[in-house]
């Protein structure tokens, strides 16, 4: 039976991809050799590093200047390495706590200067995407573009007199932006672009150097730069994959192709919470996020036969997460519409039957 892969992370990634990386473990390299046992100083690597790095910056529309890396650590180093970059010694900050992954980047910066958290969501359990006045000093401000837990992002992103950094774990790659405004963005790859493993960096380099700090040289974007990705062994399997689901958006249509697919998706998903009375959405109409939509059973409906619907029809990973409680359905770049079309499917049977 097809799986309908709901996960929030890792992200389902399309079967063509999966196939060519198998492959890629049996035979990629001179003589047969696997893409795993071979060394990431080799052609074939090397090749596969800069094929995924112009291909990010192609789809992005990033700059010239800009530069693509992709390292280990996950966006949790993420949090730390941007700060220790572009926040100055003695320096300040400003930040929106939008959820989790908001405030880990919070706590992280902290460690390194004064941080402003400029709004917050916390009261309402981060159900919407607070307002705020853009701040005109500091050295920049740091937001969350889609909040994978809650199920919330930023319907337009903000710009502000100063540069923005940008924690994209959960939607690059399904809409367009403009680079300029950003000195840096930060990716996990397991949410919208490949598997875990990895970790996205786009970089305005005129914006590193000035923070008058002696960086630890793994956490410094420089040293990487100056490799290209390769001042370590890099984590080669992950990169391959990243770049194969690279060229699948790419053969897709790009950024437009993924972009309306995430609209279809998303509109289809929440069409059905707003109309099944067993179902109520937990973001805030303008804040719904088209990656994760976040749900739970309406007061006094007993969701196990739901529970039992979903599993029978091949659904997966929709469990929410503990501190939302009740349903989360992660529609990532890959996720086809198909697979909501189960979903809600399912949802309107359980309303029919159990009512
Ligand atoms: C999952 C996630 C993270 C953490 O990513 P890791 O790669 O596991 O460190 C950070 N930010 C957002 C928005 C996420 O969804």
């Amino acid at each position: 039976m097809q799986v309908h892969n709901f996960s929030a992370g890792p992200c389902i990634l399309p079967q063509e991809v999966m196939q060519q990386a198998a492959e890629a473990v049996r035979s990629f390299g001179p003589g047969g050799l696997s893409l795993i046992e071979m060394s990431h100083r080799s052609k074939e690597f090397v090749a596969v590093m800069d094929e995924a790095r112009d291909l990010a910056k192609s789809l992005l529309s990033l700059p010239d200047r800009y530069e693509v890396l992709f390292l280990q650590g996950g966006a949790s180093l993420g949090f730390l390495t941007a700060a220790y970059n572009l926040l100055p010694e003695g320096g300040r900050a400003s930040y929106v706590d939008t959820g989790t992954w908001a405030n880990n980047a919070i706590k992280e910066a902290k460690r390194l200067g004064s941080i402003d958290v400029i709004a917050s969501s916390k009261a309402t359990n981060h159900d919407h995407i607070p307002s705020f006045e853009a701040p005109a000093n500091g050295s920049y401000l740091h937001i969350t573009t889609n909040n994978t837990i809650f199920g919330t992002q930023y319907a337009e992103l903000p710009t502000a007199g100063i540069p923005l950094v940008a924690d994209m774990s959960s939607d690059i790659f399904s809409r367009s932006f403009n680079p300029e405004d950003y000195a840096l963005i930060y990716a996990g790859a397991q949410k919208n672009m490949g598997p875990a493993g990895t970790v996205f960096y786009a970089v305005d380099p005129e914006r590193l150097g000035h923070t008058g700090r002696d960086i630890p040289a793994y956490l410094d974007l420089q040293t990487h730069i100056a490799k290209d990705s390769m001042f370590n062994t890099p984590p080669v399997f992950p990169v391959y994959v990243t770049l194969l689901m690279l060229r699948w958006m790419r053969d897709q249509g790009g950024l437009q192709a993924m972009q309306e697919r995430a609209a279809a998706r998303s509109k289809a998903i929440y069409a059905e919470i707003d109309r099944n009375p067993l179902f109520v959405g937990h973001a805030a109409e303008g804040s719904r996020s088209q990656m994760n939509a976040t749900f739970r059973l309406a007061d006094g409906v007993d969701g196990a036969a739901f529970d039992q619907l979903w599993a029978e029809a091949g659904i997966s990973g929709l469990k929410g997460h503990r501190s939302v409680g009740g349903y989360r359905a992660s529609m990532y770049n890959a996720l086809p519409l198909e697979s909501v079309e189960v979903l809600v499917q399912t949802m309107q049977h359980f309303e029919q039957h159990h009512g």
